[in-house]
């Protein structure tokens, strides 16, 4: 076997260990979510730091025990993916490494010769630790995707949001060996279009301050599912409306847990009801809590206090990406153990 074949290998085992280990599959299978790396790195009872480093991603360090360091200058989805590189540096008993942009980049089957093996490794770890098969075979399940549906930018950036990595590393990987969910001409065609018109499709009149922020499509397929994002992320909500019975979608319990609503439109021709439904679009984004519920109630608005005929609610988490110091994860453990 060759030297990249086994380091492959020797990645993709350990990845599939710690999965096993902390019985992520069953947990994301049922509840949805992604792959928690800090977390996990915490609970391997690693020290993780969040700092601003200068020209670099990530450090391992060795002795005079084993630690990472993450830099607080990238995204969220940057940051999940150094510390996956640097989770494999440890479980796989490396020595201590400074890892800068080129981890993003390497493609271990192509990675030059001049690429030390312990870096394949790391590599081969990183992917199959944040993006196994089974993750992604869990939200197609959810969201009644298909392979080819993946073609369409706007639903492969919608499922890079719901595993966690960065565009381009996700539609990397639905052609990765194990994977092969899309042939390399879907893969050019995808990475051929700009993230800034996929936000502003979905986002359709409103501006935002940015398009540096995520923009989540919610439907009812992603009901109680766990969303876990940035501060500063937007949520365009479709959700069907039974007009016809007088029912509309309300903000009460959206505005008490500091959700804004910045765009609110009934799709359809001129709002026209079909079979006594419309589609409700609400876009909205979090001024209040990083952590909570997100709920609507669907009501008729001269019974406020009549029961809703439905509701919708995800659980969120947006308190990425993370800040200089130590992690959410970590900060969470120390005040649960206090
Ligand atoms: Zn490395």
């Amino acid at each position: 076997m060759t030297d990249t074949r086994h380091a492959i290998l020797r990645g993709k085992r350990e990845a599939a260990r710690l999965h096993r280990e902390f019985g992520m599959r069953e947990r994301i299978e049922q509840d949805g979510g992604r792959i928690d790396v800090f977390d996990t790195i915490v609970k391997c009872g690693v020290p993780l730091l969040f700092k601003p480093l200068d020209g670099l991603l990530g450090v391992f360090i060795d002795v005079p025990m084993p630690g990472v360091m993450v830099t607080t200058k990238r995204g969220l989805s940057v940051q999940r993916f150094t510390g996956a590189h640097e989770l494999g540096h440890c479980r796989l008993g490396h020595s201590p490494s400074l890892d800068d942009e080129s981890i993003l980049r390497r493609v271990p089957l192509n990675a030059g010769p001049d690429v030390k093996q312990q870096e394949l490794e790391a590599d081969a770890f990183a992917t199959e630790f944040m993006l196994p098969p089974w993750l992604f075979a869990a939200n197609f399940q959810r969201q009644g995707w298909t392979p080819a549906m993946m073609a369409d930018p706007m639903v492969a950036y919608q499922l890079s949001l719901r595993v966690g990595a960065s565009y381009e590393a996700t539609c990397r990987s639905l052609m990765r060996k194990g994977v092969e969910v899309i042939t390399r001409r879907t893969l050019d065609n995808l990475l051929e279009v700009p993230r800034r018109a996929i936000k502003k499709a979905l986002l359709g009149g409103y501006e935002p301050p940015d398009f540096f922020r995520d923009v989540w499509l919610l439907t009812a397929k992603d009901e109680n599912t766990v969303i876990e994002g940035s501060r500063s992320d937007l949520f365009v909500l479709k959700l069907t409306e039974h007009s016809g019975a007088g029912y509309v979608w309300t903000f009460d319990e959206l505005n008490q847990t500091g959700f804004a609503v910045v765009r609110d439109e009934r799709e359809g021709a001129d709002g026209e009801t079909v079979g006594g439904h419309v589609t409700r679009s609400i876009t909205t984004l979090s001024e209040g809590q990083q952590l909570g519920r997100m709920v609507l109630a669907e009501r008729r608005p001269w019974i406020p206090d009549g029961a809703p005929l439905g509701a919708f609610c995800v659980h969120y988490d947006l308190t990425g990406p993370e800040d200089e110091g130590l992690s959410h994860a970590e900060r969470r453990l120390v005040l649960e153990a206090a």
